[in-house]
């Protein structure tokens, strides 16, 4: 008997003892293609040579100075590369470990700012239902998917939640897409004014919503509407780019599509791309000097930021997107698995919806294509069908997440950016199959 404690306490999953490219192995020699980079983290795929090297080459030289004593040269110039590349101000990046540390310093940092710029009054952060921040406690109250939430509850109580913008299921007949995003971004400053117009510390969102909803991305117009209405209230905008950031959606920011930028952004997964444990809170150069102006100390801290390892391996992994063409390769390449998704599925009866942009597709599953009315989640689709690709050597990201308080399933695809058109063949035949099997018994 192991003594981890998993997951999922009533069994413990596969050992995994290799990865080689876009696959994962397990200790029997079953081979699995990563087709959601485990939870959009595999990036670069697995045993990346370049990237191997520059951990060893750190491990070898310094493994770890805290940085409460030093900086070190992986650091400073991990930091220097995503401010060169980060859009707009973005001009200051703490290093963290994870998406969560990641998203809980971008909270106490707001926080923070308007207390040092003498606005103490400002305890309230607004963001999205049908989201998800981290598991950390300040992050799960930020987040919307109400399952993670309830068992906690009651969590901090300065958190509320606007809709989410999900065209799919909350745009009306009568309106365009456009319209919709206005009428959703709406709901920020009604939000706002009944909180008291200076009550409002930050406005949090995903630009494109990953594991609680199956990539779902903002429609046209409607995170630019967000940033006016946070500049009109002085509201931070935190844009949370964990999991669709770093290329993922085939620009290195998702916002930098939507020509958006905001006050501090989140960044993890896909800048580590696995190999190590690394995330990112970027912030523009007036909050950082507001700080640097006021207290000189941001009140946070854990033992790992600013890892030299993790900031090493996160260097290369970033030089490796950026020299590589990694965006722009995963905006083409996006566009055929996109349409394989819907050759395949587009007439499928219980395939309400195929969207994403880049590499990171979802699907959602619905009883009726009419109606959207979500399958009954006693069934546990999504997990059934997790269970079936699984089986079937396909890795994908299944889940049931909440639409405004409804269960509804879908499939989330986020494979890595080295996927080939054969791969992206495989990827769409397993998941049908795997689909095809659970749905047959619906
Ligand atoms: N934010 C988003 C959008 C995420 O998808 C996740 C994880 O899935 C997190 C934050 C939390 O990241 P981590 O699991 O690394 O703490």
């Amino acid at each position: 008997m192991s003594h981890v404690f998993p997951r999922h306490t009533k069994a413990l999953p596969p050992m995994a003892v290799g990865g080689e490219g876009c696959y994962l192995i397990d200790a029997s020699g079953k081979r699995y293609f990563d087709g959601s980079g485990g939870a959009a983290v595999s990036c670069l795929g697995h045993g990346d040579p370049e990237i191997i090297a520059a951990i060893q080459e750190q491990v070898g030289k310094l493994a770890f100075a805290h940085t409460g004593f030093f900086t070190s040269e992986p650091a400073e110039g991990l930091a220097d590369m995503l401010a060169a590349n980060a859009p707009g101000d973005l001009d200051r990046v703490y290093l963290v470990s994870g998406g969560s540390e990641a998203t809980e310093a971008a909270i106490k940092l707001a926080r923070q700012y308007h207390v040092e710029r003498g606005e103490p009054q400002r305890r309230h952060i607004i963001a999205r239902k049908q989201s998800y921040h981290g598991n950390t406690l300040g992050a799960l109250a930020a987040g919307g998917n109400e399952w993670r939430r309830e068992q906690f509850a009651p969590l901090l109580v300065n958190f509320s939640h606007i809709s989410a913008c999900y065209e799919y299921v909350l745009r009306r007949a009568d309106e365009s897409a456009f319209e919709y995003g206005q009428r959703a971004a709406q709901e920020l400053e009604d939000e706002i004014l009944r909180l008291g117009e200076d009550s409002v510390i930050a406005f949090m969102a995903e630009p494109v919503v990953g594991a609680t909803a199956g990539a779902v991305p903002a429609v046209e117009g409607y995170l630019k509407r967000i940033r006016e209405i946070c500049d009109t209230y002085g509201v931070l905008l935190i844009l949370d780019e964990v999991m669709c950031g770093m290329g993922r959606t085939g620009y290195l920011f998702a916002c930098d599509y939507d020509d958006v930028v905001p006050d501090i952004l989140c960044i993890a997964k896909g800048l580590g791309a696995g190999y190590q444990p690394i995330g990112a809170m970027l912030c523009t150069k007036e909050i950082y000097e507001t700080i640097e102006n006021g207290s000189g100390f941001f009140q946070h801290g854990h033992t790992y930021i600013g890892h030299p390892v993790a900031a090493a391996a996160g260097r290369a992994v970033l030089t490796a997107i950026l020299e590589r063409g990694l965006p722009e390769r995963v905006r083409v390449m996006g566009e055929k698995l996109d349409a394989a998704l819907r050759e395949e599925f587009g007439q499928h009866p219980n395939i309400g919806d195929i969207r994403g942009r880049g590499f990171f597709r979802g699907l959602e599953l619905v009883a009726d294509r009419e109606t959207k009315e979500v399958l009954d989640p006693s069934l546990r689709t999504a997990a059934r069908i997790k269970k079936a690709a699984f089986e079937a050597g396909l890795i994908c990201y299944p889940m049931s997440g909440t639409r405004d308080g409804r269960n509804g399933d879908h499939v989330l695809l986020a494979p890595p950016f080295i996927t080939t058109e054969a791969q992206i063949g495989e990827i769409v035949e397993k998941l049908s199959s795997a689909i095809g099997s659970v749905l047959e018994t619906v």
